[in-house]
């Protein structure tokens, strides 16, 4: 399976939503004050929880991203204060700015691309190290050197490629544009919600630098909400990792518990198993048989008639038909079963990969022995009001499945059928 294939809107979608939030908040002239003070404390709430579960969880990654932004947010936030309270900016107001419209995307960009390594205390003392060296030599040079330091921040070093729209020093945006590159190859390369999260964040770091001093709210709003993108992206990775399956991508057994609990009083319940399958892995190895069993989920997944595919464990999975009666999933249950049957997966290992196009084509058009494809097994069992619990629905379908294994795999039987085929119609959706 190509990554481009695990690349997923929805892992954008909380995050564009709170940077489309935090821009329009912040772009409002009048913020009420019950939000005016939320703003006000969320950096600091966000850094204190989110830097917590970090640190128990060992994500430094992000712990060092929440701390970089807070940083920024903390520095600017004082330069703010003072332009309030005494109509002007402090002495040192240019010099802090451009440090921080420049160390800001360099951190941020560092730490976001830099991988968590196994020694975890390695880890956490080499991003520190890091941020201590940068932040350290520029507060020696901000102190000693204050004049020349703020000349070499300002001076328009590329005049060919200077817009008046720049309110950043230059030197910001290949900066800015080096880390947005390299989150969004770090995406492509790995989609996930995190690096979606980290992408989005550096856009709202920068739409919200140059509007620090012309927006009242735009520092708060939105330091608070590229924190929040952070959080939020390391909390839905966590259920993630809690109710999906890795290898197929469907939903796992602690999601198959959950939705059992919740289910009516009319439901169906199928089992289904692939056939001869320790044969398989035997013959042609692991990891072909972890992509047959990828394979297998990607066509359990589009199962018709509302229901729903979870791996069980091993190479077994359950299908579960809320409000449905047994007629009304069998036709469904029957198409899937058929379509595993029909996909010849093309073996991908370095001896069977085609050496030129025309083998390639030869190969896709069925002329090479390249291909392997399995079938299932499939026992399914509907709620009998003599069965009180989902658990006992399983354990029929299972006994179910027990019989369609007896009765020559690759077929559907379903809890008390006599031995025989089932009748089947056409799928009604
Ligand atoms: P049957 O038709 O009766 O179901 O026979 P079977 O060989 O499929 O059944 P059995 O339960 O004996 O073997 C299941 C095999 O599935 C054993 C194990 O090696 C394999 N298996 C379980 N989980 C995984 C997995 O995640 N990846 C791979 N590649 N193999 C797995
Ligand atoms: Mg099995
Ligand atoms: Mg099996």
């Amino acid at each position: 399976m190509s990554r481009f294939a695990a690349v997923r809107f929805s892992h954008f979608l909380p995050s564009l939503l709170l940077l489309g939030c935090g821009m329009l908040a912040a772009s409002l002239p009048h913020l009420s004050e019950f939000f005016t003070s939320l703003f006000n404390v969320l950096p600091t709430l966000l850094l204190l929880l989110g830097g917590t579960f970090c640190l128990v969880y060992s994500r430094q990654r992000e712990l060092f991203l929440l701390l970089v932004l807070y940083l920024g947010y903390f520095l600017l936030d004082i330069q703010l204060d003072h332009y309030r309270s005494e109509g002007q900016v402090r002495p040192d107001a240019a010099l802090v700015f451009h440090l921080c419209s420049l160390l800001l995307p360099l951190l941020y960009g560092l730490y976001a691309a830099w991988q968590e390594r196994t020694h975890l205390v390695q880890d956490l003392v080499a991003r520190a190290a890091v941020l201590l060296a940068l932040g350290g030599v520029a507060l020696a040079l901000a102190q000693r050197h204050p004049e020349a330091l703020l000349q070499w921040l300002s001076v328009i070093r590329w005049p060919a490629l200077h817009g008046e729209w720049m309110s950043l020093v230059q030197l910001a945006y290949p900066v800015f544009l080096l880390g947005l590159i390299l989150l969004l190859v770090q995406y492509l390369r790995a989609p996930r919600p995190l690096h979606a999260a980290q992408l989005l964040g550096l856009c709202g770091v920068l739409w919200m630098l140059p509007q620090t001093f012309s927006l009242p709210h735009a520092l708060h709003v939105m330091s608070s909400q590229v924190m929040l993108m952070l959080v939020a992206a390391v909390a839905h990775e966590a259920y993630q990792m809690a109710f999906r399956d890795e290898l197929t991508g469907l939903p796992g057994r602690r999601a198959l518990t959950e939705r059992l609990q919740r289910l009516g009083r009319s439901y169906v319940i199928a089992m289904a198993d692939v056939d001869h399958f320790k044969k398989f892995n035997d013959s042609h190895g692991h990891d072909v048989g972890d992509q047959v069993l990828r394979l297998v989920a990607s066509q359990l997944r589009k199962v018709g008639g509302g229901g729903k595919a979870y791996r069980y464990g091993g190479e077994e999975f359950t299908l579960v038909f809320p409000g449905k009666t047994l007629e009304e999933c069998l036709p469904h249950l029957e198409v899937v079963r058929q379509a595993v049957e029909d996909y010849h997966l093309q073996l991908r290992d370095k001896n069977s990969r085609p050496q030129n196009d025309q083998q390639g084509r030869q190969r896709r058009a069925g002329t090479s022995a390249a291909q392997v494809s399995v079938t299932v097994s499939i026992g399914v069992a509907e709620r009998a009001a003599e069965q009180g619990s989902p658990q006992q629905v399983i354990k029929a379908a299972d006994q179910a499945l027990y019989s369609a294994k007896s009765a020559g795999r690759n077929c559907i039987r379903s809890h008390g059928q006599r031995r025989g085929a089932i009748k089947l119609a056409a799928p009604r959706n």
